[in-house]
């Protein structure tokens, strides 16, 4: 059959089902072991003389499932479901870098990551080396933090909170000149509207928890790259540092990727209804969503993403006071953190989120305290706007 377009990949895409009773939808594997023939099949498993499944930390056939769909959305050879975003992403950079290596990452990531690097590599001896937004931009910025104990580049676009977008094929290039692979984390735009890989990076991480799964029901977390890649990264962390997905999670978040696309259509029509009507309020004083023309990073979306995703973030005249505000009055959108779930959630990065940071490093990285970052869900738009206008109202 002809090559098939995203939005049928989508539901269908992988050919593989585990079942003999020729179940629509695969079963769950909840097992966390595997019966063997006899002695000698056990033997031969363990050798890699034969193939077969032993234990799920290890792998399970739901997880596999998972695995490939994630591989086929992505256009990479490989995945690895993890158990949330951020043991893909430890997993990743500490499969890659050992205590004396460095790293170049955006100084603008989720605050976790952030943490992460910060706080729990830098213990290791392994050194980020942020680059801030007023840089990232810059080929000759990234490149000069580059030396022969970098082992990878990091990146999020569209980033998390600020809606910063970067250049993937900029960075991509700068990771080949110098032999090591690019990393970005593709939560925020989806598997549907941004392809990192065809854009020349070499590892792509998600919190399975948002878009994918899109239901706000479990956590979970993906990596894509080459088989070479994901072999390796099994090999020096996944298997002893044991990060497994629950099969049962692994199975929803299938079930919620069949609707990715319509999901995805939906959030970015609202984000963007809902982003320019917040840009005529007379009490909004910015608002940062890349599908805005007034957006400084448009023409970098327009280039690699397919529509501009479901996050907007704003702020509103009188700063935090004013912003608490909103948040405490809003009906219909829920004050939560997370995003990507089909309700409509609002929260406030540098007291949530963002917490991770010092104001010092938000500052840096463009994290403003008045900040209120919306992630759309998929109601009538004019719904959400009649809520938000009210809240601004009082
Ligand atoms: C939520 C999030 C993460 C962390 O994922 P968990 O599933 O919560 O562990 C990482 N990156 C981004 C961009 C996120 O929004």
């Amino acid at each position: 059959m002809k090559k098939l377009t995203k939005e049928t990949e989508i539901v269908h895409g992988i050919h593989t089902t585990h079942s003999t009773s020729r179940d629509l939808v695969p079963p769950i594997h909840m097992t966390s072991t595997f019966k063997f023939k006899d002695s000698d099949h056990g033997a031969e498993i363990f050798q890699g003389t034969s193939q077969g499944y032993v234990y799920t930390r290890i792998s399970n056939p739901t997880v596999d499932l998972l695995q490939e769909k994630m591989a086929v959305l992505e256009e990479g050879e490989s995945a690895i479901a993890t158990s949330s975003g951020m043991s893909a992403i430890a997993s990743v950079s500490m499969a890659l870098a050992k205590p004396g290596h460095n790293f170049v990452a955006c100084s603008t990531v989720y605050g976790g990551t952030f943490a992460f690097f910060n706080k729990h590599l830098r213990d290791l001896n392994i050194e980020p080396r942020f680059i801030h937004p007023s840089s990232h931009g810059s080929k000759a910025q990234v490149e000069r933090l580059v030396d022969n104990q970098t082992k990878f580049l990091y990146m999020e676009t569209p980033a998390n909170p600020t809606l910063d977008v970067i250049d993937i094929e900029m960075w991509a290039s700068v990771a080949k000149t110098h032999g090591v692979p690019l990393i970005v984390d593709n939560t925020f735009a989806s598997s549907y509207l941004q392809r990192p890989l065809k854009l020349g990076a070499e590892i792509v991480v998600h919190s399975a928890t948002k878009y994918l799964s899109g239901h706000g029901d479990i956590v979970g977390g993906i990596i894509v790259g080459t088989e070479k890649m994901t072999d390796y990264i099994k090999e020096e962390y996944i298997m002893h540092y044991g990060p497994a997905i629950s099969p049962f999670n692994a199975w929803l978040i299938l079930r919620g990727i069949k609707t990715l696309a319509l999901r995805m259509e939906k959030h970015s029509d609202n984000a963007l209804k809902v982003a320019q009507w917040l840009e005529a309020h007379p009490k909004v004083t910015e608002v940062h969503y890349p599908g805005l023309n007034t957006h400084p990073d448009h023409h970098i979306a327009k280039k690699q993403m397919k529509k501009f995703g479901g996050m907007v973030a704003f702020e509103v005249k009188g700063g935090l006071e004013a912003g608490k505000k909103v948040m405490d009055n809003v009906e219909l959108c829920i004050l939560a953190v997370s995003l990507g779930d089909c309700e409509t959630l609002i929260q406030h990065p540098a007291s949530m989120t963002h917490s991770t940071y010092t104001k010092e490093e938000r500052a840096k990285a463009g994290i403003t305290d008045g900040l209120i970052r919306l992630s759309l869900g998929i109601e009538d738009a004019d719904d959400i706007i009649r809520d938000l206008e009210n809240a601004l109202s009082l």
